[in-house]
């Protein structure tokens, strides 16, 4: 299906096979990797393949490290319209400016796309819990995702995070932790915390499926100027260059994943002989938090830190951008060229007014920022009025009102250190992680021969509560795992086959070590009377499939556990 992917490491050099679950290279250990396709290969065969495939992120699937697209999980990722800034445009005296409306992705940012390629690429390597940290938006897309394809997740958040982030989060049942301090911090205390309970960790920029996915960007957005503009003019049906890459791309940005992803799907369309430039990167950032601009303007290839931002929109506040940083400074001079600049809050403001009454697109302050650049960078002559430029119009904020949810619904990490990082600072993190009562849980087998089933019950019960939970798929395993594991609580299907539901239940009884194991049994079957005769006593509750919702069995789950 899709072609061999390999790994190459940014520090050796060391090539690889990809795979998701061997994150660091093999020779030397750098977590810094990146994705090589058969580019040569890939070009003559792409624009054919794409021909009747639906515009969505799914469709450059031979480009993106999965095997093959899942559409159970999918929620309509990618595929966002492109369409002109008018009103800007007569403003700014350019009639060449695009806007990329990100915020109509499932979760209405461009972190749709990272969500839906990570989830898709843990599916298929049989990861089912995750953890991350985050400024909002990567939170809520990746909930969303995990959801539907039954991932625990598992979400650090400075308490700097807007109140309805966090509640839309939550609302999609992450387990959200709060940590006061920066973003800098919550993404360690993130790291810890998967570190010591051995969960996969989203690394961002360092992790292969998230740049990847952000490829999708310039992908779609060059064919898309295609339709707009037509084929670039000196193309032809046998050679040259087929799609238009605009002059500029414009991002706010953060920790810069986005455009370090972004600038590699335009040079791949460059490897591929797809597109006939390489556009310039124009990024912004808030002033109360400008570490890249600042490193920039000075021609340093490291930002130095800014320990505590200041600025009231916090998807943009990573203070401590690292390596990526100076791979995206490398990689820009390298390519092509490009600017960045920095912006008030208030400047972001305007432009979000602005945006409102004049484009009619209601955005988040972090998406407005890129705006206020452009208008910014326009002014100062550096966006030429003949250049086409594409802004990704980054994200919206959906508001979830304060009374949806109930009481509870985060964890209050916040016994941290000072901002250093100190010796004893692992050991602070850790007695605050065990403060919060997130390092032990009640221990719960379910027991089901059809994985969908399993998945089902695992989601109802991470989705809310705080559990171990082991599955087994069959009688045999699971009177293994009771064995061996000890639960807490067994969840039983009836009908499986070779060992049914009721001869797991005599050996579990026969047994003392298993004997006082509470039981649920969930089963599709009608039951006839002599079986519930022979239930009777034996199981704590009979809950049948397709009777009840998710806050049932948790209800029933909380009771027995008590
Ligand atoms: C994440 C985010 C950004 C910054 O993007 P990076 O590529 O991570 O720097 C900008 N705007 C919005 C709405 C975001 O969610
Ligand atoms: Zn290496």
């Amino acid at each position: 299906m899709s072609t061999q992917i390999i790994a190459e490491c940014q520090d050796c050099g060391f090539q690889a096979p990809y795979s998701l679950l061997s994150p660091v290279c093999p020779n030397c250990g750098s977590e810094w990797r990146e994705a090589h396709y058969d580019y040569a290969a890939l070009g003559q065969r792409l624009p054919g393949l794409l021909s009747g495939r639906p515009f969505n992120l799914w469709r450059y699937h031979e480009l993106l490290p999965i095997q093959s697209p899942s559409p159970e999980i999918s929620l309509g990722e990618g595929g966002t319209p492109l369409f002109r800034a008018t009103n800007l445009g007569l403003m700014l005296g350019n009639s060449n400016i695009y806007i990329k409306d990100e915020r109509q992705g499932p979760t209405h940012s461009f972190k749709d796309r990272q969500a839906a390629v990570t989830i898709a690429a843990l599916k298929e390597a049989g990861v089912n819990e995750m953890v991350l940290a985050s400024t909002g938006n990567v939170a809520i897309a990746y909930s969303a995702f995990a959801a539907r394809a039954g991932i625990r997740l598992w979400v650090f958040l400075t308490s700097l995070v807007p109140a309805v982030k966090m509640r839309e989060t939550a609302l999609y049942g992450t387990q959200v932790v709060k940590v006061t301090g920066s973003y800098d911090q919550a993404k360690q205390t993130a790291a810890l915390f998967a570190k010591r309970r051995g969960l996969f960790l989203d690394t961002g920029a360092r992790s292969i499926p998230c740049i990847e996915s952000m490829k999708t960007i310039a992908f779609e957005t060059s064919e898309q100027l295609t339709g707009m503009l037509g084929a670039p003019s000196q193309s032809s049906a046998l050679s040259g260059p087929v799609w238009q890459a605009p002059d500029w791309y414009i991002q706010s940005i953060s920790g810069g994943m986005g455009p370090l992803g972004v600038l590699k799907g335009y040079d791949e369309l460059m490897k591929m002989g797809l597109i006939d430039h390489f556009p310039k990167f124009g990024l912004v950032q808030v002033e109360g938090c400008a570490p890249m601009v600042h490193a920039w303007k000075q021609g340093k290839d490291v930002a130095q830190p800014v320990a505590a931002p200041r600025t009231l929109i916090h998807t943009l506040a990573t203070g401590d951008p690292g390596r990526t940083y100076t791979m995206l400074r490398k990689k820009i001079l390298e390519k092509s060229d490009g600017f960045l600049e920095m912006v008030s809050d208030e400047e972001a403001y305007r432009a979000m007014h602005f945006l409102a009454k004049m484009e009619g697109l209601s955005v988040e302050p972090a998406a407005a920022v890129a705006f206020a650049g452009v208008i910014k960078m326009v002014r100062a002559g550096i966006i030429k009025p003949n250049e086409s430029v594409v802004i990704n119009c980054t994200g919206h904020t959906m508001p979830v009102e304060r009374n949806i949810l109930g009481e509870g619904w985060s964890k209050d990490l916040t016994s941290l250190g000072g901002d250093e990082m100190e010796e004893s600072k692992e050991e602070g993190l850790l007695a605050a992680l065990s403060k919060v009562g997130i390092d032990r849980f009640p221990r719960i087998a379910i027991v089901d021969d059809n994985p969908q089933v399993r998945q089902l019950i695992r989601r109802i019960l991470q989705s809310q509560g705080n559990y171990t939970l082991f599955e087994a798929t069959n009688g045999l395993e699971a009177i293994d795992l009771a064995k061996k594991e000890h639960p807490n609580l067994i969840i039983l299907d009836l009908m499986m086959p070779e060992m049914d539901g009721f001869a797991v239940m005599d050996a579990l009884q026969a047994d003392s070590e298993t004997a006082d194991i509470p039981i649920i049994v969930v089963t599709a079957k009608e039951l006839t009377p002599a079986e519930k005769e022979r239930l009777r006593g034996h199981i704590q509750t009979l809950m049948q499939k397709g009777d009840f919702l998710s806050d049932d069995l948790l209800d029933e789950v909380r009771a027995l556990l008590r």
